[in-house]
């Protein structure tokens, strides 16, 4: 549905993209993540047609974004960063304008809008003046103007950036409801933004895509070992020596634990039965086992992990 092939933009000395190449299939969701600067924006004004890459090619339902931008823009509904609102217009005029502004009208008009203000959740401001409504109702107004014509790809730049918790879930359970009838693309600098919509990212830094894939899989190949946390009421030195001698670790790293305990956060290949030569491993010594767990990597560890293999982020800090 969306094919973005080799997409490189400059602005002066920046290079925004750098190679750019991802594809979404139609029904799924795509969570485009990166720190601020990483090129998010960027690549989504070019699917939507409002920039033109300086090469590589874009193609949305098989339509050229270059070729036939009105055709592409016909099926795609875009909720820009910092969406900019007619805040002096009513909920429902400003609605009725976008419409019209994608050719609906009459009955077909009347439907599509009763559908977004149910959709997003619009009714009991459908009357007030945008600029009256909160920042989070100003979102789902443009969500809404982004589903008016009712299109086939979404596509969300920082939809849930500036709301409350509370809004957030609102936003997060709205893209979910289109999950399956629509192809959509969302960008966040946020990790934990990700995995309650879709597994599927692309994680894009200073320019270049770094990772595209699941999110298990992303996390096993960024981070290549499985990681367990082990603790036995023992003295820390000998169960750290013991620990070094057995077979199929890798690391051993003692870290905090309670009182009495001696913890260690140990790696293991993926596939690799470790645990149950690490209950053993206390039974043989006369150690109380006191915590044996497997503890999967978050998005976070391999972002951060992703990140450093490609040579640093240009701003981590918001991540
Ligand atoms: P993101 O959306 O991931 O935060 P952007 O796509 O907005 O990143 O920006 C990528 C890079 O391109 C940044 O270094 C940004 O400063 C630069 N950039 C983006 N738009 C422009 C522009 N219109 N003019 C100059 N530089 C720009």
């Amino acid at each position: 549905m969306i094919e973005v092939r080799d997409v490189t933009k400059r602005f002066g000395a920046t290079v925004a993209l750098d190679g750019v190449s991802f594809r979404l299939d139609k029904g799924e969701i795509l969570g485009f993540l990166g720190p601020n600067g990483a090129g998010k924006s960027t690549a989504m004004k070019i699917v939507t047609t409002f920039l033109a890459p300086d090469s590589g090619t874009v193609s949305v339902d098989g339509i050229d974004v270059l070729r036939d931008p009105l055709e592409v823009r016909g099926r795609i509904g875009y909720l820009p960063e910092n969406h900019p609102l007619y805040v002096d217009m009513m909920v429902h005029e400003y609605l009725q304008f976008v419409g019209r502004a994608r050719g609906l009208a009459g009955d077909e008009l009347r439907r599509r809008l009763e559908w977004v203000v149910e959709a997003c959740g619009l009714g009991s401001v459908f009357r007030k003046p945008i600029n009256e409504l909160s920042k989070g109702f100003r979102q789902r107004t443009g969500l809404a103007q982004a589903l008016i014509h009712d299109p086939e790809v979404l596509i969300l730049d920082e939809p849930t950036s500036g709301l409350d918790p509370l809004q957030i879930i609102g936003i997060r359970e709205l893209i979910q409801s289109l999950a399956r009838s629509k192809t959509i693309i969302f960008s966040t600098h946020i990790l934990q933004e990700v995995s309650p919509v879709t597994d599927r990212v692309v994680i894009i830094n200073a320019g270049r895509i770094v990772a595209d894939g699941r999110i298990g899989e992303l996390e096993r190949a960024a981070m290549g070992r499985n990681r367990i946390f082990v603790a036995y009421r023992a003295p820390a030195v000998e169960a750290e020596a013991a620990l070094r001698g057995l077979d199929g670790l890798h690391e051993v790293r003692p870290v905090a634990g309670r009182e009495g305990a001696a913890r260690f956060e140990v790696r293991a290949d993926f596939g690799r039965d470790v645990l149950a030569p690490l209950g053993r491993l206390g039974q043989s010594r006369g150690w109380d086992l006191l915590e044996l767990q497997e503890s999967p990597f978050s998005l976070e560890d391999t972002f951060i992990a992703l990140t450093r293999q490609s040579g640093g982020a240009r701003e981590v800090s918001h991540v």
